[in-house]
């Protein structure tokens, strides 16, 4: 690493915290190193307290953008020159991009989950989806899927503090896609089998199935999944939750989070460099397999 570092090198952040377990900079340096690109990402502990300046360093230092995670995610715009469609709609910024002292903010989540779908042959454009969860992934799961050309979607949430977020996901995506969407209750299961039993596509956009939940799902019995559906989950540790599991023994086609989050990177990659990254030597690398 030091090696390749000259004065020439530029510099790419990721400002979060905690942050230090991410798999962030191994990913983006890895693909640096492999297509000989001269940029250095590091990650810095940046909370909302220190985040303004944080971007004011940014800015000051040229760097040419960051990637931003928890706390800073629906911070981060008041410090930012332009958001884009997404970002608006998300109301959260993962990545910035830095145009000559400009400062763009851009959710890629989104169009990494839309990318790896389309990377594993599966083709939900004006199709039915039902998606559960109201969080900083839903949302923007959410938002790029009715941005894209998601005919329908059916959206769950529990009745807990996202709720009033998924309301107001619902309104967006009513008011500027033509996406047809409507919001259910967890708590009804019985809608939740009627809305999945027409998809072509489910997705689990929580944490259920990842720490401190991991082994559970909210999907009562095998009776909700058919062989023709779709499976999908953002969570990738564990890789297989106990819905991809079920899902699985039903038959359907699955797929865990890596491939989103290969595919968030890389479309980051793709705004600071300008070059696409090397997604079959990632793939690799992050022993990503599609079922
Ligand atoms: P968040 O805290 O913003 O949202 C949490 C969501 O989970 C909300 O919709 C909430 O209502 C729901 N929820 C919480 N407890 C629940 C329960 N008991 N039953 C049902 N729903 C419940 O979290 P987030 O940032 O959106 O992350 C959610 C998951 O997505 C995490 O597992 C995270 O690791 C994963 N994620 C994956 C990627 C990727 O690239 N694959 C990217 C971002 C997040």
């Amino acid at each position: 690493m030091a090696e390749r570092i000259t004065g020439h090198t530029e510099l790419i952040g990721l400002m979060a915290y905690p942050i230090r377990h991410s798999s962030s900079p191994a990913m983006h340096n890895e693909a640096f190193a492999y297509l000989g690109l001269d940029y250095a990402y590091l990650a810095f502990e940046v909370d909302n307290d220190t985040l303004e300046d944080a971007v004011k360093g940014l800015r000051a230092l040229k760097m040419v953008g960051s990637n931003v995670s928890m706390p800073n995610k629906t911070v981060v715009h008041k410090y930012l020159d332009k958001l884009s469609p997404a970002a608006e709609l998300c109301g959260a910024v993962n990545t910035i991009v830095n145009e000559n002292g400009v400062l763009t903010g851009h959710i890629t989540d989104g169009i990494g989950y839309m990318k790896s779908l389309k990377d594993n042959n599966i083709d939900v454009i004006g199709k039915k989806m039902t998606i559960v969860g109201s969080g900083g992934a839903a949302t923007a799961i959410e938002v790029q899927a009715a941005l894209d050309g998601v005919a329908e979607m059916s959206i769950f949430n529990i009745k807990d503090k996202f709720w009033s977020n998924a309301e107001e996901t619902v309104r967006k995506i009513s008011e500027k896609t033509n996406c047809k969407v409507a919001l259910y209750d967890l708590a009804d299961l019985d809608k939740l089998k009627e809305e999945i039993a027409d998809s072509y596509l489910f997705a689990n956009a929580t944490g259920m199935g990842m720490k401190p939940l991991e082994g559970q799902t909210y999907i009562p019995d095998k009776s909700f999944f058919r062989p023709e559906l779709i499976v999908t989950d953002v969570v990738y540790s564990p890789r297989e939750t106990a819905m991809l599991k079920m899902a699985k023994e039903v038959g359907c086609k699955t797929m865990n989070g890596m491939g989103m989050m290969l595919f968030q990177g890389a479309a980051a990659f793709e705004m600071w460099t300008g070059k696409e990254m090397p997604i079959e030597h990632m793939k690799k690398i992050l022993d990503i397999k599609y079922d």
